[in-house]
């Protein structure tokens, strides 16, 4: 099948899964009261499916009964109403954030081989051998953007070397900034997309328990999310629900989540539920993920969204801004110079609080997701964050830095950091290389130490910092 075909059926298909717009002018587009048309509609599907939950549970009952103790049995699957992906309730009624073990803090790192050899003797193999080399070479293509075209080398047993695989990478991430930019313009092309039916009746839920009182519309239409916003509705027992919220409702359409592969498939807190599940899970692991990161920077007292909710890959979360108008954007705001200052010896801090006492690095950290609300700067979007050992996390770290090094310098910071200073700031590593090149050097080097530890030893580095605690900087 041709690329070109590929994409347009892809195209097709989220056209059909997201069939309405819904625009924040419009008005509340759920409301508890004023229940409109198509929340009719929803109601009587939410009804139906109830129904169809029944129907499937007395088929059940029904083929247990007929197939009793016998070894043989028949089967009544294909007159199951529900589609098994569905049904999968008792799983999906699970409110996640009651979960109050954080699954990511976890260190199980897979250890493969443990020996970093094979063989015996003169046909002993080392991690270093030519071939072995190439091969993991090739492999590491796949941590390539996925836009950029690998050809099906990773399948065929190609063996690359060093230098080939270097320059290949120094392509991936000039086409990797190429193509932000061009999404970036995309973007702001596109019309606004609301969610699919399945999402409204969750929302529907929400609304309907009281939990959320009217939710207004539409705030945000990103790559992998919409965020839209909510009046809060009443306290229970154990939550009091925030008087706004924003609902960032993760996107399932199945190619966006390709493109944040690269995050989570390496991440050694993953690596054990990834291959297991199918991708209508992995875009809830995103919800989760950014669920129980806001929760470790709530703890380490970070300004962001405090989480009021997970259902499935819906995140209902405080709203920042005020009366339906949501902080803006640092990269939209003219703030003055000392408030810009401000502004970046508060983001330097909480990149070390983010680093060391989350331990966590942010991986998008830009001035597209940080809001300026209250005199204070706000961190958002933390679904992508992963820890410093992550073997891309000091890359990740890296590219954060450089992105707040330059915003401020060009925003007439004087004091400002440069990226690799920051960098060291935030880290507390020492890396000395003056100039960006070696200095990324230096930092895969520190990555593929870690890598090396892990084939070694079973287990991941417990930190980089050889230094210490970095040191503490302050107006
Ligand atoms: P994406 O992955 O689509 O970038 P974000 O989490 O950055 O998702 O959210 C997209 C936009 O929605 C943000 O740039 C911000 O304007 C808005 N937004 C997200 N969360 C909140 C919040 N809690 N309060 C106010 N606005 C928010
Ligand atoms: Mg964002």
């Amino acid at each position: 099948m041709s690329e070109q075909l590929a994409k347009e059926l892809q195209l097709e298909e989220e056209n059909a899964a997201f069939p309405e717009v819904v625009a924040a002018a419009e008005g509340p587009f759920i409301t508890g009261e004023n229940i409109d048309t198509s929340s009719d509609l929803m109601l009587a599907q939410m009804l139906q499916m109830e129904f169809d939950k029944e129907y499937d549970a007395q088929l059940r009952r029904e083929e247990k009964k007929i197939n009793g103790d016998s070894k043989v049995s028949i089967s009544f699957e294909n007159y199951r109403k529900v589609h098994p992906y569905d049904s999968d309730s008792s799983e999906d009624e699970v409110d996640w954030q009651d979960t109050r073990h954080d699954p990511y803090r976890a260190d199980k790192p897979t250890t493969t081989p443990r020996r970093g050899f094979i063989g015996k003797g003169k046909d002993i193999t080392t991690k270093h051998d030519e071939v072995v080399c190439g091969r993991k070479n090739t492999a590491r293509m796949e941590n390539f953007a996925p836009e950029f075209q690998v050809g099906d080398g990773i399948g065929m047993d190609l063996k690359l070397s060093n230098q080939v695989f270097n320059a290949l990478k120094q392509h991936a991430y000039s086409e990797e900034r190429r193509s932000a930019r061009l999404h970036e313009k995309k973007e702001h092309s596109t019309a606004e997309k609301a969610v699919d039916p399945k999402t409204r009746l969750l929302l529907y839920k929400m609304v309907n328990s009281g939990m959320l009182e009217t939710i207004t519309g539409c705030i945000s239409t990103g790559k992998e999310s919409v965020v839209f916003h909510a009046y809060g509705g009443n306290a229970t027992e154990d939550k009091v629900i925030p008087p706004e919220c924003a609902i960032k409702v993760f996107k399932t359409t199945l190619n966006e989540f390709k493109n944040r592969d690269k995050y989570i498939k390496d991440d050694y807190r993953f690596k054990d539920r990834f291959s297991k599940l199918n991708p209508r899970k992995i875009i809830r692991m995103w919800a989760e993920k950014e669920m129980h990161n806001l929760t470790r920077m709530q703890n380490a007292g970070i300004p962001c969204p405090q989480v009021v909710i997970l259902k499935k890959h819906v995140l209902v979360m405080s709203f920042i801004g005020q009366d339906q108008v949501p902080a803006p954007k640092l990269k939209d705001v003219t703030l003055s110079s000392e408030d810009m200052k401000k502004a970046y010896y508060q983001i330097l801090n909480m990149m070390q609080q983010l680093y060391r006492e989350c331990n966590l690095v942010h991986a998008d950290l830009s001035e597209y997701n940080m809001l300026w609300h209250d005199g204070k700067v706000w961190l958002i979007d933390v679904s992508q964050s992963v820890e410093p050992t992550h073997p891309h996390g000091l890359e990740f770290l890296f590219r954060d830095c450089r992105n707040v090094s330059q915003f401020f310098q060009k925003g007439g910071v004087a004091e400002a950091l440069n990226e690799r200073e920051l960098f060291n700031a935030v880290s507390g590593l020492n890396i000395t290389a003056d100039n960006e090149v070696d200095f990324q050097a230096e930092i895969e080097a520190l990555e593929k130490m870690n890598e090396d530890h892990v084939q070694n030893h079973g287990k991941k580095l417990s930190t980089f910092s050889s230094e210490g605690d970095p040191p503490i900087y302050d107006e």
